[in-house]
């Protein structure tokens, strides 16, 4: 049997997300191989795909990530007609470190010296302070046990209230942020993160938007 040594240029990897970023990455910013506009932010609980148990879990810490393609994972730099990286020659830490057939390395930098928001905003930036009120308000901490009431036999209105308010909250504070700094969707994913709407899922929930607002459903078991 012949063992996998090298990249193969699958391009697994690529499709399956962008990399996390850390300390390492910095100089890559600031020489402009990529912006804030191409990163998003998993906040600290928020539910996502931990490569090393394979199971959908909250982040036990904030991780910065290059963005995916739209509703895809899919790494932004990832040209898949040439199975090629566009910023081969830059590319982050834990792309340059990922070898799929023996993860020995990048598994010795999981949750080590990793960016988070406030290491790429400036100080004096005015929209720190409404990071802080949104981190304070629509924590994933308040929300998701909220969330994991809907797993019981008779989920109770007052959790499904009190995660509708979490989640208009959110929205609120997006928008407000948004017409303050005139940020982007791409922006707003990097400084707020993935709205909680979109990342809060379970079956027995469904959301109603109209304009601005939401409304939660639960949708009855069969
Ligand atoms: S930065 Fe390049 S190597 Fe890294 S995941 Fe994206 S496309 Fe792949």
């Amino acid at each position: 049997m012949q063992f996998q040594q090298r990249c193969q240029r699958c391009g697994t990897c690529c499709k399956n997300g962008g990399p996390i970023l850390h300390q390492g990455d910095l100089p890559l910013l600031r020489q402009g191989i990529f912006s804030l506009q191409n990163l998003v932010t998993i906040r600290k609980g928020e539910p996502s795909f931990n490569p090393f148990t394979e199971m959908v879990e909250p982040a036990s810490y904030e991780m910065i990530k290059i963005a995916g393609k739209g509703a895809s994972w899919e790494c932004i730099f990832y040209d898949a007609g040439r199975s090629a990286c566009i910023i081969h020659a830059d590319r982050p830490l834990e792309c340059r470190l990922l070898q799929c057939w023996d993860t020995g390395e990048i598994e010795a930098i999981h949750g080590r010296e990793c960016l988070c928001r406030f290491d790429l905003v400036a100080d004096q930036d005015p929209i720190r302070d409404h990071i802080q009120r949104h981190e304070q308000q629509c924590t994933y901490a308040l929300a998701l046990p909220f969330l994991d009431q809907l797993s019981s036999p008779a989920p109770d209105k007052a959790s499904m209230e009190e995660l509708q308010g979490i989640m208009q909250q959110d929205l609120l504070l997006r928008d407000q942020a948004v017409c303050a700094f005139g940020l982007s969707l791409q922006q707003e994913l990097f400084y707020f993160g993935r709205p909680l709407f979109q990342s809060l899922q379970h079956p027995r929930l469904r959301v109603a938007m109209s304009g601005s607002s939401l409304r939660l459903e639960l949708v009855r078991s069969a």
